[in-house]
Order: structure tokens, then C-alpha cells, then sequence
């Protein structure tokens, strides 16, 4: 597996773009990086773990929610857990537009 040297924290994927898209999720909108825990890298989705990483993906303990999990790929500063669900969609730091849909699956990624 190959790190993408253009940021600043270990990001993995599938044919990412300056702003974290992926071969995956590539609308205007999608410009956020989740790290994964069982690995503490940052993928722009879990197709792109799941095509990378050699393991089974693991979800976000609700008790570490405060930690730094998600990349704004616009200002590229970090979000807990906690403050993306409480985001409204919206970058709290640069005010790039989240894809909502992304929320729709945080299931996924974070043990809800
Ligand atoms: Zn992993
Ligand atoms: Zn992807
Ligand atoms: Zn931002």
C-alpha cells in the first residue's frame, strides 16, 4: 500500500484527487477522508479500504468520537467524529459543502 504524499496525514485510495475524491465518490461534494481505526490512515470511502487495506474494516467505538477521524479535503484540517455529525454538512472550519448522503452510511464508519 502507497501513501499519498500530498497530505499532510496518511491517506490511502483509489485514484484520489487534490481534494480527497475517489475512483468511488467523485461529485463536487465529495471532498472528505475518514481514518479508519484498525489502521489509523485516512481513505475518501470504505471502497477504497476495502480495495486497499488487507484486513476487515473496523468501525469508530462510540467512546473515541472525540478523537480526529474525518479530513476536510478542501482546508485539509481534521474533524472529530463528534463535530462532523454535528456539522450540518457543512466544513466548520472552511465551509465547504459535505455530500449529505455521506451521513446516510456513517453507519459504516462509525458505531452508531
Ligand atoms: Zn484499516
Ligand atoms: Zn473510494
Ligand atoms: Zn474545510
Amino acid at each position: 500500500m502507497s501513501l499519498d504524499d500530498r497530505f499532510a496525514v496518511p491517506l490511502a485510495g483509489v485514484d484520489i484527487d487534490e481534494q480527497t475524491r475517489c475512483a468511488h465518490y467523485s461529485t463536487d461534494r465529495d471532498v472528505i477522508a475518514i481514518r479508519f481505526p484498525c489502521c489509523d490512515t485516512y481513505y475518501p470511502c470504505y471502497q477504497c479500504h476495502e480495495a486497499i487495506a488487507e484486513h476487515p474494516t473496523e468501525q469508530w467505538p462510540r467512546d473515541r468520537f472525540d478523537e480526529p477521524a474525518v479530513l476536510c479535503g478542501r482546508c485539509r484540517s481534521t474533524l472529530s467524529v463528534t463535530a462532523y455529525l454535528d456539522c450540518e454538512h457543512e466544513c466548520p472550519n472552511c465551509g465547504a459543502a459535505f455530500n449529505p448522503g455521506c451521513l446516510t452510511h456513517s453507519a459504516r464508519y462509525f458505531d452508531g
